[in-house]
């Protein structure tokens, strides 16, 4: 192997002695992500077989979309392994983004209020919020927002929250993955004690989980521990690299109904949308999922202890629990950024001979660097790499179709540098 990774890659023997070390170090880690890999590839399956999947649901329907029992039938997949009343999984929803604007929009009514008990939410939510005036925000249509930041360890201000709840809130939005923010991601249990502390206060707020690069993490899901509505992407971890666009929605059967008015239109709902030929794609890429989750977890894991060992502040740091798979690597230098960009991209299926360079990005006030070589264009659960050009110059990556790819993409980021003489691999 040191051979073939030598010559086929050129990866340094002091590279990979090191990768093995450090492997043999988070063996138990890696074990766990493949337990909990098991138990929701068996979840997945039995949902598969308690729907009678058969080859009728690969195929797809034109036109309107009446009587899609493909469609019908996957909504109902992904109720079941979700444990909700109902679900949409449609590639008429364009993002996670989209999702989500969806389940709020579909829900909140002119005088209702909005609350964020976990502070800023996603970067793309503030346009649809209206905390950056756009047109056709909540906040145009009379939807007001409220925030609640987390304190500084990172957890609840329940006091404030408390405050925050009163005879307008509606809905409250929380989201599990960290994204691009500083504060820690929320593991189930957590969100958990949230939404029952929130539910105690009122009853019948609808609680709403931003559950974008959650899925098959753990062995739960927000649904299981109270949520009333969570949304998310197909091009991250449920499309399981397989989905070439859409998203999902599931929850309580009158708002998922709510959100699939506002997705196609009042009266129609759920009952049209064309899947165009999807619906065997969406069928393999979740039943993928689980697996591919997993080696995307791993691959963040694995990439937090050599980065760690090499003196790099990692967030999460390589033992704590996970919800997502999201990593960061604070590399500290420009030069240390592009490097690990250009490790990712050189051990990339497509594009691998492309080398990244920092550039302007619209809504960014420094230059950002990007690495992804994709099947499915901007898909997140794909090894994919990106970063600021500022201090403290953090490469956000996530993904890996299959672990032995992620791993060789961070031994490619290694050895990029060490070949820079960015990092010394003595002892
Ligand atoms: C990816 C993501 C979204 C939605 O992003 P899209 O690019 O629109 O799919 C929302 N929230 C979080 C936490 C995400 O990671």
């Amino acid at each position: 192997m040191k051979e073939y990774l030598k010559t086929a890659f050129g990866v340094d023997d002091k590279v990979t002695s090191f990768c093995d070390d450090v492997l043999s170090e988070i063996s138990d880690r890696l074990k766990n992500a493949d337990e909990n890999a098991e138990y929701n590839q068996l979840k997945v399956l039995a949902a598969f077989q308690k729907e009678k999947i058969s080859a009728e649901h690969l195929t797809g329907s034109t036109g309107y979309g009446y009587d899609d029992a493909g469609r019908d039938t996957l909504e109902k997949v992904y109720a079941d392994i979700f444990e909700t009343e109902d679900a949409l999984v449609r590639p008429q929803i364009v993002s996670g983004t989209h999702a989500i604007n969806l389940a709020l929009s579909g829900n909140l009514r002119p005088g209702d209020e909005l609350m964020s008990p976990v502070g800023k939410p996603y970067d793309t939510m503030d346009e649809i919020i209206g905390i950056r005036d756009c047109s056709g925000s909540l906040k145009e249509y009379g939807v007001s927002y409220r925030q609640v930041d987390l304190l500084e360890d990172g957890t609840f201000d329940y006091e404030n929250i408390r405050k925050a709840i009163n005879e307008k809130t509606k809905m409250v939005t929380i989201q599990r993955s960290k994204g691009y923010a500083v504060r820690p991601s929320l593991i189930l249990d957590r969100i958990g004690e949230l939404i029952s502390f929130i539910k105690k206060i009122k009853p019948d707020v609808i609680c709403m989980v931003d559950n974008c690069y959650g899925e098959f993490v753990e062995r739960k899901e927000p649904t299981q521990v109270g949520a009333d509505i969570i949304a998310g992407s197909l091009i991250k971890n449920p499309g399981g690299g397989i989905a070439p666009c859409g998203g999902y929605i599931a929850g309580r059967k009158d708002l998922v109904e709510n959100a699939a008015y506002r997705l196609t239109s009042p009266g129609l709902g759920k009952e049209v949308g064309a899947t165009l030929g999807v619906n065997e794609k969406f069928y393999q890429g979740l039943f993928l999922s689980p697996v591919v989750t997993a080696s995307a977890l791993k691959t963040a894991v694995f990439a937090a202890a050599v980065y760690e060992k090499l003196g790099f502040e990692c967030v999460p740091d390589s033992r704590s629990e996970r919800t997502d798979i999201i990593q960061a690597v604070e590399l500290k230098t420009p030069e240390g950024l592009l490097a690990f960009c250009e490790g990712i991209q050189a051990a990339a299926p497509v594009d691998s001979y492309v080398r990244p360079v920092a550039d302007d990005m619209p809504g960014y006030d420094s230059k950002v660097v990007m690495a992804a070589g994709a099947f499915v264009q901007g898909s997140s659960i794909e090894l994919s790499a990106d970063g600021p050009m500022r201090e403290p110059y953090a490469a956000y990556f996530q993904g890996g179709l299959t672990w032995p790819h992620g791993k060789l993409g961070i031994m490619k980021s290694i050895q990029c540098l060490y070949e820079k003489g960015l990092i010394s691999l003595q002892g």
